[in-house]
């Protein structure tokens, strides 16, 4: 898994407690600029894409192949979408822009809705959030999911390099079979069009073969 820092100001860390929230910070806050093409640091599949959340919370979720298993990787609080569930995105393909949404302090200073009417761009950031995608058996309406130590809502996980990243266990999103076969189809479609060559189709296939082995 990669994450790319080099052209990004990072201003959020994981589980961050800034002294005016509880420390419950899902992802890292980076900013490259308001409206700025945001890209991925991983080829994958989208997975789940959310364009009428709550507070700004417009997000693509990218399916990267991981450990013969799924992370899901979240690009949230952005502007434009330019991608959709199913589709293949390679290394440094942009999939949204960076948008101007969520909770944000600058300088201690909260970033209001009024500020944003007015026009501040200060709160402008991506939230990006990693989870490994879990194929559950048994999902417990209104309960905790708990195949690790819980500590509130979230359960942070080290990834790797000691990044840090979390399961939320009653929100998973995405169904890896369902999300690969539909992307194996429309990859399949493209393809017998001439649209575009099988590179694509052929790495896909596969990661389905290793998965679901
Ligand atoms: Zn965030």
């Amino acid at each position: 898994m990669k994450f790319k820092t080099s052209h990004k100001t990072i201003t959020s860390y994981f589980s961050d407690d800034s002294g005016y929230r509880p420390s419950t910070h899902t992802g890292i806050d980076w900013v490259i600029g308001y409206g700025k093409p945001v890209t991925t640091d991983n080829a994958g599949v989208i997975g789940h894409v959310d364009l009428n959340g709550s507070n700004g919370w417009r997000a693509v979720w990218v399916l990267v192949p991981y450990n013969g298993a799924f992370m899901e990787v979240c690009y949230g609080h952005l502007k434009d979408i330019f991608v959709e569930v199913g589709q293949y995105v390679l290394e440094d393909e942009t999939v949204g822009t960076e948008g101007n949404f969520g909770l944000v302090y600058r300088g201690g200073v909260q970033i209001t809705p009024a500020m944003r009417k007015l026009g501040s761009k200060a709160g402008s950031h991506v939230h990006e959030q990693y989870r490994p995608v879990r194929l559950v058996k048994r999902k417990t309406k209104g309960k905790h999911y708990r195949p690790y130590k819980f500590e509130g809502q979230y359960v942070e996980i080290i990834i790797e390099n000691n990044r840090r990243g979390c399961i939320d266990p009653l929100q998973f999103k995405t169904n890896p079979r369902d999300i690969l076969m539909e992307a194996l189809k429309k990859e399949f479609e493209a393809v017998k069009k001439g649209k575009k060559d099988t590179s694509t189709l052929r790495i896909l296939w596969k990661v389905v073969l290793k998965l679901f082995k």
